[in-house]
């Protein structure tokens, strides 16, 4: 008891800490030093009362009270090294973007740009026209627009075509997206009536046709993008939907959620619909994220008929959802890589990480292994072996596709306290765990990721 009352009032005071030259030449606003000291003292009375602290060093304080000023001072978001070998992980930002998407949101936001600036005619103009035509060309749309992401696109058509009315939809198909978002109640947000249709595993056309009445504003398909339903199974194609929808004039609304736009079966992965084939097959609003398959910043796209796409621009709701630039610069110039196809594979990550050849992952986990094992010696067990990687992002959730990862065992600690350790860094590293190892897999780690990766192990083992 008195020893602790002793340590207690030995904590230097705050006054003299301030007047350490160390602390005064620190280059921070004075409210994030005496902030970072607080917490720094606060830390070691508690520290002290617990008997988890039992000397009280200044020095050490000090050098404390600077680690965290800079902790203090860091972006919250930032940066990490996704080991994991998650594609699309929508825990770490989805989507990364290409060179050329930086470059356009660097240039374009960081000067003045013609945003809603009609170049020719020297008057105001309209956002989403820097998008339209490019989007058009890709996916062979007669027209198209964007929104903040795919979520805010499905109620924005559902808003501006079908509210207070009704969409028929099939039961297996009311799919939650994520974070507990789920397709029926972004739907009753847009005012619009949901009529569903079938069971779960089975719709035919006729319970589409037995549910129309003069109150059915659009016949809507949701993909099943991050699930499916396998067995006894009926899910009614998009050219049937679209037969039926002409027969009664009622336009065919399909929510194809991930949105890829190059035939990934020509890269040994498994077919998944493009937005080309449903725009071929005449669906008339066709909407997709652009941060999933697309490989590009977060956006909502809609795609289809020009009339009805004009109408969407004219909701009240289209401003709220409005894209900013910086999203609008990235999102154009992720477009316009898909004017040629080979290009887009290359310089897209998310495609280029998704058709790697298992050659080029097995050279890059022979690096890494090489790497580690010079800097590391005999501190851990290092092996390579085969494993799968998930495309992530609620999209192709039964492909695996097959890969090469470096598992590590260390020696001497613990491997849930190194993996949280990974995670504290200022370029967290973010890896699996499994039976006792850690798991990276190199599919997802840039090559420039490598030093990085070798060198905080060397620190902290
Ligand atoms: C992912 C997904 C959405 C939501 O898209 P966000 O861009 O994440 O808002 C909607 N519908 C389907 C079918 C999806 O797969």
């Amino acid at each position: 008891m008195e020893s602790k009352k002793l340590l207690l009032s030995s904590l230097p005071k705050v006054d003299k800490i301030l007047s350490d030259e160390r602390i005064k030449g620190l280059n921070f606003s004075r409210s994030i030093v005496l902030d970072s000291i607080r917490t720094v003292l606060d830390d070691y009375r508690e520290g002290i009362i617990n008997d988890n602290i039992v000397k009280v060093e200044y020095e050490n304080i000090i050098e404390k009270i600077i680690k965290t000023v800079y902790l203090k001072q860091r972006n919250h978001l930032r940066r990490v090294i996704n080991a994991t070998g998650t594609i699309l992980h929508t825990n770490l930002g989805r989507a990364v973007l290409s060179k050329d998407a930086i470059n356009a949101v660097l240039e374009v936001s960081s000067r003045y740009n013609n945003l809603e600036y009609d170049l020719d005619k020297g008057e105001r103009g309209s956002r989403y026209s820097h998008v339209e035509d490019i989007i058009c060309k890709v996916t062979g749309a007669e027209a198209a627009m964007v929104v903040n992401n795919n979520a805010a696109a499905v109620m924005l058509v559902l808003s501006t075509l079908a509210k207070n009315k009704e969409v028929i939809v099939s039961r297996g198909q009311l799919v939650e997206i994520g974070g507990s978002f789920r397709i029926p109640a972004v739907m009753e947000q847009s005012g619009a009536k949901l009529v569903e249709v079938g069971t779960t595993n089975k719709t035919h056309l006729y319970d589409y046709e037995n549910a129309i009445n003069e109150n059915t504003a659009l016949l809507l398909k949701v993909h099943q993008s991050n699930f499916k339903i396998l067995g006894f199974t009926k899910e009614v194609s998009l050219e049937e939907l679209v037969e039926l929808g002409r027969r009664y004039q009622i336009p065919v609304f399909e929510d194809i959620g991930s949105g890829v736009l190059i035939d990934l079966s020509k890269y040994g992965l498994s077919y998944e619909p493009t937005v080309q084939d449903s725009i071929k097959k005449g669906a008339d609003i066709v909407t997709f994220s652009g941060d999933k398959l697309l490989g590009g910043p977060q956006a909502g796209i809609i795609v289809g008929r020009r009339d009805l796409i004009e109408k969407m621009k004219k909701n009240q709701l289209t401003r709220a959802l409005r894209i900013d630039k910086m999203t609008l610069a990235a999102l154009e110039a992720t477009f316009r890589l898909y004017l040629d196809e080979e290009k887009a594979i290359k310089e897209i990550p998310a495609l280029n990480m998704m058709t790697m050849d298992i050659n080029t992952i097995q050279k890059k986990a022979k690096k890494l292994f090489n790497l580690l094992k010079q800097r590391l010696k005999d501190k851990v067990e290092i092996s390579i072996k085969q494993d799968v990687s998930q495309f992530g992002g609620g999209s192709m959730p039964l492909e695996t596709i097959p890969t090469f990862v470096v598992l590590l065992k260390p020696k001497h600690r613990k491997v849930k306290d190194v993996e949280y350790i990974l995670r504290q860094q200022d370029i967290p590293i973010i890896v699996r765990i499994y039976k006792e190892q850690i798991i990276m897999d190199v599919r997802t780690i840039f090559d420039d990721e490598f030093k990085i990766i070798a060198e905080t192990f060397e620190r902290i083992l």
